[in-house]
């Protein structure tokens, strides 16, 4: 029998939303960072939105975000009720159902919109998705935009011996390979935890680390409390293993990622590493260069 050293990645605090806002007039979401403070401590990760849970009325017109540009980074979009539908300049479009994930590459630049999609709307219903904001190393922030329409189906799911089990989006948990193609070393793990649950997940030295918890009652390491709705607990890069332990049935996200050590530059729907380069994408975007819808 062999024994395993491995170190528990310390918690650098717990934080709740830092803001609450609309983003167009169909994502009501609490943002769990950058908001609140966390930055540096984050990266790969540049923002996260916790959209709803809210319900919705039947409505004629679709809710969401009009045309809008992005450039720079990767835009990844985590349907759990509710559907979005969505088309871009590159000519891509489709529907967002539950379950799903669309990992949008948006590098040298798209135009697209977002909206609830037209069923949804029609019906009504409760919705609920986030959306993480993943920044790209600089070399490979003006290649070719590209997107992954993740189905449910495609995403492996790791079993826990207690019963929750984790979706691997992205990354890789024991034998299981994320779903998503990404450009830089980085886990995207869904997890549900059922009460009285602990789970011990190695994740690598080295890797910035946040747990996300949708909702539930967590503790992680011991150290962090995470309870209620919409909270972040943000890990140090030290250690390769971290410790949740649920007193209800949870809902979580694990991120971690390796930080991309160079300057951030952003403005909006825009992250580059330089001024120049922000002035630039909003020339360019004023100019037209982005494309069409
Ligand atoms: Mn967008």
């Amino acid at each position: 029998m062999s024994t395993t050293i491995t170190t528990q990645k310390k918690v650098l605090g717990t934080y709740g939303p830092g803001s609450t806002h609309w983003v167009g007039d169909g994502f009501p979401v609490r943002n769990l960072f950058p908001s609140n403070g966390v930055q540096l401590e984050v990266s790969p990760f540049l923002m996260l939105d916790y959209a709803g849970p809210q319900y919705f009325k039947p409505a004629a017109q679709p809710r969401g975000v009009g045309e809008h540009p992005h450039r720079g980074f990767e835009t990844v979009t985590i349907a759990y009720q509710g559907s979005v539908g969505h088309r871009d300049s590159a000519g891509n479009a489709g529907v967002i159902y539950p379950g799903d994930v669309q990992w949008m590459t948006a590098a040298s630049g798209v135009l697209h919109e977002e909206m609830h999609e037209a069923e949804f709307t029609k019906n009504g219903g409760i919705f609920e998705m986030i959306q993480l904001w993943v920044n790209l190393p600089a070399a490979d922030k003006m290649s070719k935009p590209q997107y992954q329409a993740i189905t449910k189906e495609q995403i492996p799911t790791v079993s826990f011996p207690g019963g929750g089990h984790a979706r691997i989006i992205a990354g890789a948990l024991h034998e299981a390979k994320g779903a998503a193609r990404t450009f830089t070393a980085l886990n995207v793990w869904d997890l549900e935890l059922k009460a009285g649950e602990q789970v011990d997940l190695p994740v690598p030295e080295g890797h910035n680390t946040a747990v996300v918890l949708r909702k539930g009652d967590v503790s992680v390491n011991e150290t962090g409390k995470l309870s209620g709705e919409a909270r972040i607990a943000v890990l140090g890069r030290e250690g390769d293993t971290l410790t949740l332990k649920a007193t209800t049935d949870s809902h979580l996200v694990l991120l971690s990622g390796e930080p991309i050590n160079e300057p951030v530059a952003s403005y909006g729907p825009f992250v580059m590493n330089t001024r120049e380069e922000i002035m630039q994408a909003v020339d360019d975007f004023k100019s037209g260069r982005f494309g069409q819808l």
